[in-house]
């Protein structure tokens, strides 16, 4: 058996992914705002901290398997909550539980990005050096300067942001010995999906996103490739992002992989 933490373990895809893991006989330390194994606030530092600390305790120092999932969607107000928790909910504990999976049994980590971090490029990301410089203080203000569209930019922004981070980290994690991927989603059938559809700002573009396979996603489709990405069949899968998303990135951006 390996021990497995993941964020965003209470609902959607995060829910789908801990119930396939424990499924598979893993044990699974679930994270989550409420009613989960480990409750902690990701959009603070000490939500974080609490976190990260709280893995450690209950792993012993040893962790095999690592999924971030936790995220808000565009509706969120205010924006800047939607960058702590997605990407800084994410970075911190990447960096906070590398030396535990670094003791671990062919350990891996995946984090979930979305098809959303490939809208932007990293050079037009105007979040890029405030979270490169690690400043969340300072990401209100860069919102402010997107005007309407604010809420838009903190989730593909972050999601940009995040998917950036794990690239970067791709040779100190294979040097510790430690697979490290993002997954990144399209239109899935969850209650963040819902919240979206339900703000009349956001509705008509969610509604109008459709992916060349004509539906939307089922969260336990997001969850298998997790699975893959955690497991010895992908033991050669290092700083990668797979789209699990209809075909709707190869549809909008044909020329650019
Ligand atoms: P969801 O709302 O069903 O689940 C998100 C989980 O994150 C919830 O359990 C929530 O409580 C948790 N969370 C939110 N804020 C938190 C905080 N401050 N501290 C701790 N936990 C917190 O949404 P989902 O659709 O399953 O989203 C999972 C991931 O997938 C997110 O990162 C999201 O951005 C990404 N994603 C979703 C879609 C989609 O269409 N649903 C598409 C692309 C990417």
């Amino acid at each position: 058996m390996t021990k497995i933490a993941i964020t965003g373990s209470g609902s959607g895809i995060g829910a789908a992914t801990a119930e396939a893991l424990r499924a598979a006989g893993h044990q699974v330390i679930g994270i989550d705002i409420r009613n989960a194994d480990l409750n902690a606030d990701l959009s603070t530092a000490d939500g974080r901290a609490q976190a990260v600390a709280g893995v450690l305790a209950r792993c012993d120092g040893v962790l095999d398997g690592l999924v971030l999932c936790a995220g808000l969607g565009v509706q969120v107000e205010p924006p800047a909550r939607i960058v702590s928790v997605n990407y800084f909910g994410a970075v911190e504990l990447l960096d906070g539980l590398l030396p535990a999976l670094s003791k671990g049994s062919k350990p891996a980590a995946v984090v979930v990005s979305s098809v959303a971090s490939a809208h932007l490029s990293w050079e037009d990301n105007r979040l890029a050096a405030v979270l490169e410089a690690g400043d969340e203080a300072a990401v209100a203000g860069v919102l402010e300067s997107a005007g309407e569209k604010r809420g838009n930019f903190a989730y593909a922004g972050s999601k940009n942001a995040v998917t950036v981070a794990v690239r970067k980290r791709a040779v100190d994690w294979g040097r510790a010995g430690v697979r490290l991927n993002t997954v990144a989603p399209g239109v899935t059938e969850t209650p963040l999906l819902q919240a979206s559809l339900d703000d009349p700002r956001y509705s008509k573009a969610v509604r109008d996103f459709v992916a060349p396979l004509g539906r939307s996603a089922k969260p336990q489709e997001i969850a298998a490739v997790i699975l893959f990405l955690l497991s010895t069949q992908a033991g050669f899968v290092h700083g990668a992002q797979f789209f699990v998303d209809g075909g709707i990135d190869a549809m909008m951006r044909p020329t650019r992989f």
